[in-house]
This record gives C-alpha cells, structure tokens and sequence, in this order.
C-alpha cells in the first residue's frame, strides 16, 4: 500500500550539475515527478561554482558528457580535448534546453535541512528562506568535490584586497597587471597559473606538498577526430561502462611493470607521456597502485619529466614530491604548470620547510622570513571531498540520527548510495563509492537509483530501508581493497582521496578503489537480485 501522504514531490535532489540533469531525465522517465535545488545562480555544479582562470576537465570531452540521448551526443561539438569552464557550462544549458529540464530547477535555493519524518515515511526539506517541502525519495546530488575546504590563517581578515576560495570566483574580477598570491598547489593551481601568469605583474605560489603531475596535451577537436567519435560512441560508452577509472581507455591487461624489461618500460611510458591525460596510469601498467616499486619507478619518471621543463634546478628540487608513492594524492595534469615557473613573474615558495606562512597580513601573506605584497589572494585550498556537501547541511535520519554524527569516525555507506538509518535517501557518488571519471559513475548511479525507486513504485512500497549488516560488509570490504593500494598513504601527505586534508578530521576511506568496472556490475547485480542491501517495507509494517 502506497502512503495516504502526498508529497510535494516524488523525489526531491539538491544539485543542478550533472547528477541533477541525469536524474530529471531518469525520473521523467520513470513517470515520476522531480525537483532540482541549487543554491547556486545557474545550473552546472563544479563549473558554475569553479570559474577560476584556466579551469577545465581532466576527462577528455567526448566521455565528459551525459550519454542518455544518442541525439544530444550526436548534436554537441566540442572544441577542444578538455574544454573550459564556459564551454562545459554552455554543454550543461544545451542538455537543459533541449530536453526541457528547466521547470523542474529551482535556483538560487539553498536547502538547510532535511529530515526523515517517521509518522508519514516523507522527507521534510527547508530552504534557507524558511519554505518547506516534502518528498517520497531524497536524493543527494551535491558533487562529490564541492564544499570547500577555508584555511584559518591569522589575520585573513584583515587583507585589503580580494581573498576567496578558488570555486568563489568573484564575477568580473580581473587579475591583469596584479600581484597575486596563490595558496595551495593542487590541480586547481596546476590549471591556474599558467593562464594567470600570463597577464599578471606576478604570480607567487604558496607550496606545502608537491605532486607528481601529468602532461594534458590539450588539442583542438577537428572535424575528422569529432566524425570519428560520433560514429562509434557506442563503442565510448561501453569502454567507459567498462573502465576501471570509468574512462574511454582500454586497459593494460595482465601487464605489470615488474615483470617487464626496462628498456620496454621506459618505451611505453614515453608512448604513453606523450599522449597525455591519466592515460599514463591507466593504460601503462596493471601494478603501478598496487606494487611500490612499480610505483617507485613510475613516479622517478614523472620526476624526470618535470626537470626536464623547469630550467632552475632550486625551484625543481621544490617541485618534487618526496616520501609518498605517486597517485596517494591526486595527480594533476599540467597545461603549462611547470614552464610557467620559467617567467620572471612567477616565484614558488616552499611553506612546509622553508619559510612557513605566519599570517595574512593586511597588504599580503607574512612567512617565517618574508613579508611577500599582494592585490589578490586566491585560497586554492581544495574541497571537503565526498562527505563535505551532506555535512553542510543537517540531514537527519532515524531517530533524528545526524549524517554528520554518523560519519564522525567512518563514512559509511552501502557502495556510496544508501545509508543505514537514513531511509528512502540516495547518494550520487558518495562516500566509499569509486574515484572516476565522474559522468560515468553519475550516469550509473541514477540508472542504479532510479531503478530501485520504480521497483519500489510498481510493487507499492512505501519505504526503502538500507540493511545495517550490508553496509558493515560494504565497509569492511572497501577497507580491505583500500589497504591493498598505496593510496592508503594518503594520510601521510593531506591527501583529499582520504579526507586527510581536513584539520581535526581523523583521515579514512573514502574510495572502493575495487575499480569502478566492478562497482557498476556490482549495482547491476544487486538491481538484477531485487536489490538485496536493502529492506523494502510498507509504512504499516
Ligand atoms: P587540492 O588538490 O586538495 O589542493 C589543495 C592545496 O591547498 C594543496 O596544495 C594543499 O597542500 C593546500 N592547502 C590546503 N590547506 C592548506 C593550508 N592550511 N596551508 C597551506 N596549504 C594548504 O585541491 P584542488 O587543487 O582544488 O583540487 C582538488 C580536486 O578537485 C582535484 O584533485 C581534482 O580531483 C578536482 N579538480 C579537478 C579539476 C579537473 O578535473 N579539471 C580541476 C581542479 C580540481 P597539501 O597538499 O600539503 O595539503
């Protein structure tokens, strides 16, 4: 029996990015209604919030898409391999135009809460402004790198100029003829600077860790590569569909680097650089995650490549990552990153060892041996990756269990969707889902979901109760595979992939790094089963 509650929605998301597209088309789809919030002014997500200079995809365009419609893939041109902000942006109003999702977006709307309500089975969300709605289903579509993480420097209140996080660009600002200051060196800043270098008087980069970086190779799409990609997309998706990374690469597979001679180590590596993207990762070698000297080997090379670019050995020696194994944090891919500290208008200093920052002063940032002037600072301090964007809000559960509470020692899920104790509440990769080449994971996710909820529909229950002994299980497991990899020396340097780069947080395991291939069998085989991780009720039960 269906509940005798009406909500005002079937199923309410927070999120206008890819996930909240995917699903208005999903749920459309299954006859069910929906609404979008987004605090934000315009839909996209990650590229509405990071408008910073420079800031592009790490995914080649053609699988950084929604793949729903064959049209929509068909009719979209792209212009480079890893457009730009504004292009993605303008791909993301193209998917909303043409499929007519806009009346069922609200912007400009931030949710502050949602609460299980126990006596009608309903979620309850308020809105900053003090409205209220309800729903059957609660899905979480927030972006799993998008809450950002705000150092607490001493005096950051007292700089004159401009200071903000780099995914709060302030509209129109121009950074031409500035002195400029970057805190952080993540693939924010590897993206940043060498397009703010350009016209800025200077450009000085606050280091703590450096990192093993990747060449992009950016090109333009031509009409022969765009005809190419077209006319086999099917073959795209099924290799992304298929992918351990959830991209359109194909797979070394059963080729370790330890059981292969030097020389043909080196040549495919080359073959490899050059190519640019996480190709070199991916398509290289099976053991580089998982043997350290494999790794050792792997990384000695990205290093080898990085001195061969930056002419001054001193500022060299600060950009090379020392003490953990390459991809125990995420690896950035340089679009002129390392060139750009040739210019004269570009100074690297080394906050961990050499001159820590001491405070932001009101002219600029104050170390233990200079005081360097700004107009601008830019915190390119990262985000609270996969749990951040639920945490900022109170979501409450059972027994008005918080989410926030419940993760305060283990980010729990069951495969980064469903949460115990937090019915009828879905997550686009969450916590303890896999790390890829997001779309894919979003597309799979909403597929995942979105069948669970007509199941749900068409057999008339009115609510889905997530088994605390699967997600125990899910935990276990993903902790297992986690330590298998060298990315558990996360920890060891900050490393987002851990939530180690959150102060006073206790570093865990946020990533099913079983490979996202495996991750979205497992969600077919669990919808094929009738969805066993969870407890399907009737409110009466
Ligand atoms: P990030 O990789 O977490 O880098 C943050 C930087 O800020 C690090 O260098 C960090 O130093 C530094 N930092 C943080 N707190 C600090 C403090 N209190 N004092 C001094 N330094 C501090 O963040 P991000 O560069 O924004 O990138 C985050 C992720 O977003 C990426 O890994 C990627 O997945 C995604 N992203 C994607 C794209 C893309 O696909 N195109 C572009 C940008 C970002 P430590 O390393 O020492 O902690």
């Amino acid at each position: 029996m269906a509940s005798q509650h009406q909500p005002d929605y079937d199923v309410i998301t927070i999120g206008a990015g890819f996930a909240g597209l995917g699903l208005i088309h999903h749920v459309r789809e299954a006859g069910l209604s929906i609404r979008v919030f987004d605090k934000a002014s315009d839909i996209g997500g990650t590229w509405t919030w990071n408008r910073y200079p420079g800031a592009a995809s790490d995914s080649e365009c053609y699988y950084y898409c929604l793949t729903f419609s064959k049209e929509l893939l068909q009719e979209w041109s792209w212009s480079v391999r890893y457009p730009g902000w504004e292009e993605n942006l303008s791909y993301m109003h193209f998917v909303a135009d043409k499929c007519d999702m806009w009346p069922d977006i609200q912007l400009n709307t931030e949710i502050v809460s949602a609460d299980f309500q126990e006596d009608t089975g309903l979620w309850l969300v308020k809105t900053a402004d003090g409205h209220e709605y309800t729903c059957k289903y609660f899905i979480s579509a927030m972006g799993m790198i998008s809450e950002p993480v705000i150092p607490d420097f001493k005096g950051m209140a007292t700089f004159k100029g401009p200071l903000f996080h780099s995914a709060r660009w302030p509209e129109g600002l121009d950074h031409a003829g500035k002195r400029v200051g970057i805190i952080g060196c993540g693939a924010t800043t590897v993206q940043m600077l060498p397009v703010m270098a350009e016209t800025a008087e200077s450009v000085t980069v606050f280091q703590r860790t450096p990192n093993f970086i990747m060449p992009a190779v950016q090109k333009p799409m031509t009409p022969e590569w765009e005809k190419e990609i077209k006319e086999n997309y099917d073959e795209v998706i099924d290799k992304c569909r298929n992918h351990v990374f959830g991209m359109a690469f194909d797979s070394p597979v059963g080729r370790n680097l330890a059981d292969t001679p030097p020389d043909e180590v080196q040549r495919i590596f080359e073959e490899h650089w050059t190519r640019g993207s996480f190709r070199f990762v991916f398509e290289t070698f099976d053991d580089l995650l998982t043997n350290p000297e494999s790794n050792r080997v792997a990384g000695d090379f990205v290093i080898s490549k990085m001195k061969e670019k930056v002419k001054d050995p001193e500022v060299a020696e600060m950009l090379t990552p020392k003490g953990y194994p390459f991809f125990a944090k995420r690896p950035p891919l340089d679009h002129g990153f390392y060139e750009a500290f040739n210019r004269d208008n570009v100074k690297l200093v080394d906050i961990k060892d050499r001159e820590p920052i001491v405070e932001i002063t009101e002219t600029g940032i104050r170390t233990t041996k200079n005081d360097y002037e700004f107009d601008i600072i830019v915190l390119a301090t990262g985000f609270q990756a996969y749990t951040g964007a639920q945490e900022a809000l109170q979501i409450r559960g059972r027994k008005g269990l918080l989410l926030k509470d419940k993760w305060e020692d283990v980010s729990s899920s069951i495969m980064g969707v469903f949460v115990a104790d937090f019915p009828n509440l879905f997550m686009i990769t969450g916590p303890q889902a896999p790390f890829a080449n997001l779309p894919t994971s979003i597309e799979q996710n909403i597929i995942y979901i979105v069948d669970c909820i007509k199941k749900m529909e068409s057999e008339g229950y009115d609510i889905c109760e997530p088994k605390r002994n699967e997600e125990e299980a899910w935990v276990a497991h993903t902790a297992e595979i986690h330590e298998q990899t060298l990315m558990a020396q996360g920890d060891k340097v900050h490393s987002w992939m851990m939530g180690a780069n959150i102060e006073n947080k206790k570093p865990r395991v946020l990533i099913y790094y079983g490979g996202a291939n495996v991750y979205y069998d497992k969600m077919r085989e669990s919808a094929d089963a009738g969805f066993p991780e969870v407890e399907f009720k009737h409110k009466a039960a």
